[in-house]
C-alpha cells in the first residue's frame, strides 16, 4: 500500500521499507554513469531535502527524470531505503516519477547558486522556495505557536482588538487613514459665504440658500463626517487601549494581529505593517510585567531550539554563528532591570563619544541601546522608569512625579523587542497627562471611563513578532522575517 508522506516523514529511520509517495520541488538533479540520477527533493515539511534515486530503468527516464531541472514539481512513488550517504537516514529509490509542472531552466529565477537576500526580496513570490525562507518560515510559524501556547497556559484570553480605529494610541501622526472618501474630489465643509449684497428692491437670498461656488467649497477642510465611518479613521498602530478595555473585565487577555504605522524609517527593524503581541493583566505591577515578558521571551526561544533544531542549525552556521550560543546564554541567566535614569549615568561614564550626545530626559537611540546591551552587559537589559516626557499619557506616573513607569526590553542587535507599562489608573492623573500631551480627553471617553468604574492596577506590553523572529534567526534586515514586508515606496506583492 502507498502511503503520502510528507519529506521530513520520509527521512525518518522508521519509514524504512515503506512505499511512499513523495510530491515537491526539485532542488537539484545529478545523474551518474551508473545508470541512475539523484533528484534532490525538498516540500517544505523541513530543511532537508530527501534524496531520490531514479533508475533509468523507468519508462520515462530519457522523457521526464532527464529533463528535471531545478524548481521543477514532481510526484514521486517508491520505497524509503537505509541511505549508505552521510547525513541522511533514508533516501527513496523511485519505481515512478510524474512531472507535474515544469520550470523552464533559462528563465526560472532560483538556480543553483546562493541569491542575494536583496534580490530574493525582488522575487517575494518565489522566495518561499529556498532554504532560508524555509527556514525562517517555519521558525516563525513556531514562534506563533509558542505565543498562543504560553499565554493560554499562563491563563491569557485571547482577544481581537480592531484593525480599524479612532484612536490614536501613540499621541503621533504616523497612522495609515482609513477612508472611502473620493480623495480627488473630496467633500468639503462650506466656508461661510461672505454676507449677501443688497441689492435695492431685490430681497436677498437667504445665506442658507445660496450656493457656495466651487471656488469658495476648494478652501473648506476636508468634511470627514461624509465619509464611510462619519469620522477620521485610521489602520490601529496598537491594540492596547482596546486591550484594557477588556483586561479590566477579564482578568488576563492578550491581543495578536496585525499593526500598522506609517513611520518614514527605511530601517532593518522597522515595517509598515507587523504583527504585535500586546498581553494586558489587571491587577499586574510593573514588576509582574516584567517577570512576564522575561519568562515569555525565554519560552520562545526554547521552544524554537527544541522544536526547530534542523532550522536552528542552519541559522547558526551561515547567519549568524554566535545564534545558538546567545539564546542558551539567553535562557539559562536573568535579564538585567536598570532604571532609566542608572543607564544614563552609565551611558556617561562609558567614556564612550555617541552620535547623540546624551543626556538625561532623551530617547534613547540605538547606539546607546547596542552598548548598554552589547558591551556594558551582555545580556538581555530591561530598561524601566523613562522620563515622563518622552512616554506616552497612559504610562503611570511615579511618585516622583519625573518618571512613568515605562519599560523596553533590550535584546543584542536588534534592540527594543519589547514595550511596555503600567497603566495610569488614577484618573485625575491620568486627565492630568493627557492635556499635557494635548489629547482631547473627549476623544478618550471610552478609555477614561475605565479609570471612572472599578479602576484597577493594570499593566502590559507589546512584541513585535518579526522582532522576536528576527532576534531568534539572526537575519539582519526584518524585510527577510516577514512573507511580504510594506516598507516605504514598497507594496509589489
Ligand atoms: P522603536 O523605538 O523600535 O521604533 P517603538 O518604541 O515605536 O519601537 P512600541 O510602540 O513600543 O515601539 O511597540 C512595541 C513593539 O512593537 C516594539 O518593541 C517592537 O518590537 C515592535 N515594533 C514597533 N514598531 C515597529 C515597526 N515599525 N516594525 C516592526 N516592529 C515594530
Ligand atoms: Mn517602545
Amino acid at each position: 500500500m502507498t502511503e503520502i508522506l510528507s519529506v521530513r516523514e520520509a527521512r525518518q529511520a522508521e519509514s524504512i521499507g515503506k512505499t511512499v509517495l513523495l510530491r515537491g520541488w526539485v532542488r537539484t538533479r545529478r545523474d551518474s554513469k551508473a545508470g541512475f540520477s539523484f533528484i534532490e527533493l525538498n516540500d517544505g515539511s523541513c530543511f532537508g531535502n530527501i534524496q531520490i534515486l531514479a533508475p533509468n530503468s523507468l519508462a520515462n527516464y530519457d522523457s521526464v527524470v532527464l529533463q528535471l531541472t531545478s524548481g521543477c514539481s514532481v510526484a514521486v512513488t517508491g520505497l524509503v531505503k537505509e541511505s549508505p550517504g552521510q547525513g541522511q537516514a533514508t533516501e527513496v529509490e523511485a519505481a515512478a516519477v510524474e512531472l507535474l509542472g515544469t520550470a523552464d531552466a533559462e528563465t526560472y529565477p532560483l538556480q543553483k547558486k546562493r541569491h542575494s537576500f536583496e534580490f530574493l526580496r525582488t522575487i517575494a513570490h518565489l522566495r518561499p522556495r529556498t532554504n532560508t525562507f524555509g527556514a525562517v518560515a517555519r521558525v516563525r510559524n513556531q514562534v506563533c505557536y509558542s505565543i498562543h501556547r504560553f499565554f493560554q497556559e499562563e491563563g491569557f484570553l485571547y482577544v481581537h482588538t480592531p484593525v480599524i480605529t479612532a484612536s490614536d494610541c501613540e499621541g503621533a501622526g504616523e497612522m495609515f487613514r482609513v477612508t472611502t472618501l473620493d480623495i480627488d474630489h473630496p467633500p468639503r465643509t462650506p466656508v461661510p459665504p461672505a454676507q449677501p449684497v443688497l441689492l435695492a428692491g431685490v430681497p436677498a437670498v437667504p445665506p442658507a440658500q445660496q450656493p457656495v461656488p466651487p471656488a469658495q467649497q476648494q478652501d473648506g477642510k476636508i468634511d470627514d463626517t461624509k465619509d464611510f465611518f462619519e469620522r477620521r479613521a485610521y489602520l490601529t498602530v496598537s491594540g492596547l487601549l482596546e486591550g484594557e478595555t477588556y483586561a479590566c473585565g477579564l482578568g488576563r487577555i492578550y491581543t495578536f494581529g496585525p499593526t500598522f504605522r506609517a513611520e518614514n524609517s527605511n530601517t532593518a527593524r522597522h515595517l509598515a505593517e507587523f504583527w504585535m503581541v500586546e498581553p494586558e493583566a489587571a491587577f499586574f505591577e510593573l514588576p509582574d510585567n516584567m517577570d512576564l515578558a522575561e519568562r515569555f521571551l525565554k519560552r520562545i526561544f526554547r521552544d524554537v531550539m527544541e522544536h526547530c533544531p534542523e532550522d536552528m542549525q542552519f541559522f547558526n552556521s551561515q547567519i549568524d554563528k554566535t545564534i545558538l550560543e546567545t539564546l542558551t546564554g539567553i535562557c539559562d541567566s536573568s535579564f538585567e532591570r536598570l532604571p532609566y535614569t542608572e543607564a544614563i549615568d552609565i551611558l556617561l561614564k562609558s567614556g564612550e563619544k555617541f552620535d547623540y550626545p546624551v543626556q538625561w530626559g532623551m530617547d534613547l537611540q540605538s547606539e546607546h541601546e547596542r552598548y548598554l546591551v552589547e558591551r556594558h552587559f551582555n545580556k538581555p537589559v530591561i530598561l524601566f522608569d523613562y522620563p515622563r516626557t518622552i512616554k506616552p499619557f497612559y504610562m503611570k506616573v511615579n511618585d516622583d512625579e519625573k518618571t512613568v513607569r515605562a519599560m523596553d526590553v533590550l535584546v543584542p542587535k536588534v534592540g527594543e523587542i519589547i514595550g511596555g507599562s503600567q497603566r495610569e489608573e488614577r484618573l485625575d492623573v491620568l486627565l492630568t497627562r493627557m492635556k499635557e500631551q494635548d489629547l482631547n480627553a473627549d476623544d478618550y471617553w471610552w478609555y477614561v471611563d475605565l479609570r471612572r468604574y472599578g479602576t484597577v492596577p493594570h499593566a502590559g506590553f507589546g512584541l513585535g513578532l518579526e522582532r522576536a523572529v528576527q532576534f531568534v534567526t539572526g537575519m539582519a534586515n526584518i524585510r527577510d522575517v516577514i512573507p511580504f514586508p510594506r516598507t516605504p515606496g514598497s507594496c509589489e506583492f
